[in-house]
């Protein structure tokens, strides 16, 4: 008989930022490396329907999945190191659910009932919960409840965990709180208190960990572990350390080593099947610590106050370093303090420029002045998006002597409008989730760079746009030496640019980070990286 279907439910306490993606990524990386099928997913509780509309400064990078969802960036890391595509129901917030709710409300689901967060909210958040357990695709999922106990936006998400323990039984749905034990360095202690309070709070809403994961500087001992075990009603060994480590990728080890898979599935009654086989884990980690080599990259871009804004870009050129034996370093730089006075000194010392994707026109300048020095000086170039929209620019600009081009979302007048908006992008009204958004075939030019980096011609990628490559200029690109060397097959919209004559431009409309992980790091950056290596400055 097909075994049904269990459920891991990952709290959080004391406060913000310990890791929860990360915790529920390893353990299920360890639970697929047992012969799992798992699946993780995230629950957030902000009345944003998706994060497609947050600033990045706000919230990061917003992922976006094969199916187009504009999800948050913990979906990045479930992906990179599940090497599993994701999907829309990976990531439901509090205003999908209430949308749900408004909408089935309207339709006269509810008739003659007062609508209410108790059962109403609460049976839709159940609903979803259960969505991608109920395909029968998964043995066991892993749901993240973004946030933090107590916060009062969250409270529906630990009563609609409460009810589907209940229903589930214990044996097939257990919670996980993450939680720190912060140390007081003037009392040379570790204080387990805010944990105690954090579980209390759980506890008053009917909610008792089975598995707390303390995020803490120093190692727990034994008396520590007990304590914790003892006031917050758990057993010693659901006692588990969480320390501070060198890398998110180091997280799986240490999780293994702490028996979290064994004591999940022991709690879960599943078998504990093989040991995980983490092999190819471990020689990507051994090269990500012990690199030969060491290229530096200049990231040009306009969030650079905020490193996760350019977290899967980050993440691709770890996976690309390891993939090369080498060291990435990356370092960022503001688009708008990039001028033609300065370029060459900010940028003379890099062996490869990376132009970030982005939206609208601050910074733009600058953008364009990295580009046109890493094209006259043969610097290996990559750009996204945006990126790859400004190398157009420049080089209209530049080499076509169009001294007006520019994209028709930065200048409305521009007689050149050589980035447009894409004709089915006219008519939206609506901000959110109405983008060009997610994979999309590409028909790559035989003979090409691009050809040469994925090692075929038909490739698909994900994408987050509203405007394209302008083809009523391509003819006058190619004559002088740009060249469009990956289309949409159906649409003709112009995926990739290279430069030929360079030794390494490429610009690319879609978003390739989005697909590199650990197993299968992205060809393009691991090509980007390895010929940054061959020519390297210093
Ligand atoms: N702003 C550009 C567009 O909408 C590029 C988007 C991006 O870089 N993700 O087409």
């Amino acid at each position: 008989m097909e075994q049904k279907c269990k459920y891991v439910f990952v709290t959080g306490g004391v406060t913000s930022s310990l890791g929860k993606g990360i915790i529920s990524a390893s353990l299920a990386k360890l639970l697929q490396a047992r012969g799992y099928r798992v699946t993780i997913q995230k629950f957030d509780p902000y009345i944003n329907v998706d994060p497609g509309t947050l600033n990045p400064y706000e919230h990061g990078e917003c992922y976006v999945t094969e199916d187009g969802a504009e999800t948050d960036l913990d979906l990045g890391h479930y992906e990179r190191f599940l090497n599993v595509p994701t999907s829309q129901a990976n990531n439901v917030t509090t205003g999908r659910i209430y949308q749900t709710v408004i909408e089935n409300e309207r339709r006269g689901d509810y008739l003659g009932k007062t609508v209410q967060v108790v059962p109403h909210i609460t049976d839709e958040i159940k609903r979803r919960m259960k969505l991608l357990g109920d395909t029968g695709n998964f043995d066991i999922v892993i749901t993240e409840i973004g946030g933090t106990v107590g916060d009062i936006e969250s409270l529906p998400f630990i009563e609609a965990v409460r009810q589907l323990q209940w229903e589930l039984g214990e044996d097939d749905a257990i919670v996980i709180h993450l939680t720190l034990i912060p140390y007081l360095s003037a009392a040379g202690e570790l204080k387990t208190k805010p944990t105690q309070h954090s579980v209390r709070f759980l506890l008053e809403s009917g909610v008792k960990p089975d598995i707390l994961v303390c995020r803490t500087e120093h190692n727990l001992n034994a008396d520590i572990r007990r304590k914790v075990a003892l006031f917050c009603n758990v057993n010693v060994n659901a006692v588990i350390e969480s320390i501070d480590v060198e890398t998110i990728y180091d997280v799986p080890l240490v999780m293994l080593k702490e028996k979290l898979d064994k004591v999940v599935l022991a709690k879960l009654k599943l078998a504990a099947k093989q040991e995980p086989d983490l092999e190819q884990w471990r020689e990507f980690l051994q090269n990500v610590k012990h690199p030969k080599n060491e290229v530096n990259i200049a990231l040009v871009g306009k969030y650079v106050e905020l490193p996760d804004a350019y977290k899967s870009i980050n993440e691709a050129f770890i996976h690309a370093g390891a993939a090369n034996e080498c060291r990435v370093k990356v370092k960022y730089f503001h688009s708008e303090l990039i001028t033609p006075e300065n370029v060459n000194d900010k940028l003379k010392n890099y062996d490869g420029i990376l132009v970030a994707p982005g939206f609208g026109g601050r910074g733009i300048d600058g953008k364009l002045e990295a580009i046109k020095y890493a094209r006259e000086n043969n610097v290996p170039f990559f750009g996204i998006c945006l990126g790859m929209q400004c190398s157009v620019i420049e080089y209209a600009r530049n080499v076509l002597d169009l001294k007006d081009a520019h994209s028709s979302e930065m200048s409305e007048i521009t007689k050149n409008p050589v980035i447009d908006m894409m004709v089915e992008q006219k008519k939206v009204t609506q901000k959110g989730g109405t983008m060009r958004l997610g994979a999309y075939e590409c028909a790559i030019v035989k003979g090409s760079l691009a050809s040469k980096i994925y090692g075929k011609t038909k490739i698909t990628e994900r994408h987050r746009h509203r405007y394209e490559f302008n083809n009523k200029y391509t003819a006058a690109f190619e004559k002088s030496g740009m060249m469009i060397t990956g289309v949409n097959p159906e649409t003709g919209l112009a995926e990739i640019v290279e430069l030929p004559k360079h030794p390494f431009f490429i610009g690319v409309q879609f978003h390739p980070e989005l697909k590199s992980t650990v197993e299968n790091p992205h060809p393009i950056f691991v090509k980007f990286i390895k010929k940054a290596l061959e020519l390297k400055v210093l």
